[in-house]
């Protein structure tokens, strides 16, 4: 083999070292960009999915250094889902000037979306994923577990698991995020919570709006009603919204 043919083929192997399961699921364009992201971040391996959503997948990622990353990509988009992004970004100052143009470019802006809004979460101190990296159509986070095994979701845990200490802290968390991140999650519920070390985490926020959009006290209500529900099915004594709602600075 010729020098330049041989190291094209080195590459490829390589690349596909990449993928510790194959994935027939990921196009062409997203496989490229998450060599790429490899190179940028040191990823060593990818793993199987450990979800497949609706319109993302989530995926551990190993760095050369140990490191595990969970690995978001948005692969699809319905007309229900463009419906959802335009709502949510009509009225959301940050997003006034986007916009939308191809299913690609929509995709990439859900993952921006959560980026975005990761980041004024980590910022505010409130218990969520690390936001490490956007690219296209992949986000790239802390991974919430260990080993590339993840933590149960708060819908996961066991009777003894769901106490009232454990509902202190997510209402904590929602607190937060309202009075510090000015943000309202929007699909709030025991499968965007996932919970390591006693601690919830929460997960999923492509959806968050800012407490300026239109629908922010709506969404936010039914976040908080969610939650008590699931809490209140496990028996746990739960406050009154409006109780909740009095100590958040929205009006
Ligand atoms: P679904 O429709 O299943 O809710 P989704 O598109 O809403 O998928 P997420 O809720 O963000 O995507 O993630 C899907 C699942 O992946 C979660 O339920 C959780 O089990 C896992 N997951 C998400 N983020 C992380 C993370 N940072 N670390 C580990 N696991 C994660
Ligand atoms: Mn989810």
């Amino acid at each position: 083999m010729i020098d330049g043919k041989r190291r094209k083929e080195e590459k490829r192997i390589k690349d596909e070292d990449l993928f510790k399961v194959v994935d027939s699921t990921i196009d062409s364009r997203t496989y490229l960009s998450l060599i790429q992201l490899a190179r940028k971040l040191q990823i060593k391996e990818y793993y199987g999915a450990i979800s497949s959503g609706k319109e993302a997948k989530i995926y551990p990622a190993l760095t050369k250094d140990g490191t595990w990353y969970a690995v978001k990509i948005y692969y699809v988009t319905t007309a229900a889902s463009k419906r959802a992004l335009e709502k949510y970004t009509i009225g959301d100052p940050r997003f006034k000037d986007v916009k939308i143009k191809t299913t690609f470019q929509l995709i990439e802006t859900w993952a921006r979306k959560e980026y975005k809004n990761l980041v004024r979460l980590y910022e505010a101190g409130v218990s969520s994923p690390r936001p490490i990296f956007v690219y296209r159509n992949i986000l790239v986070m802390d991974f919430i577990g260990q080993d590339g095994i993840r933590a149960p979701l708060l819908k996961e845990l066991s009777e003894e698991e769901i106490n009232e200490d454990l509902y202190r802290k997510v209402i904590g968390e929602l607190e937060k995020m309202v009075n510090i991140a000015h943000l309202v999650h929007g699909d709030l519920s025991e499968y965007n919570i996932m919970v390591w070390d006693e601690k919830p985490y929460i997960i999923d926020v492509s959806q968050s709006v800012d407490l300026q959009h239109p629908n922010a006290l709506e969404l936010l209500k039914r976040d908080i009603e969610n939650i008590n529900r699931f809490f209140e099915d496990h028996n746990i004594s739960v406050e009154l919204v409006e109780d909740i709602l009095s100590r958040l600075k929205i009006s």
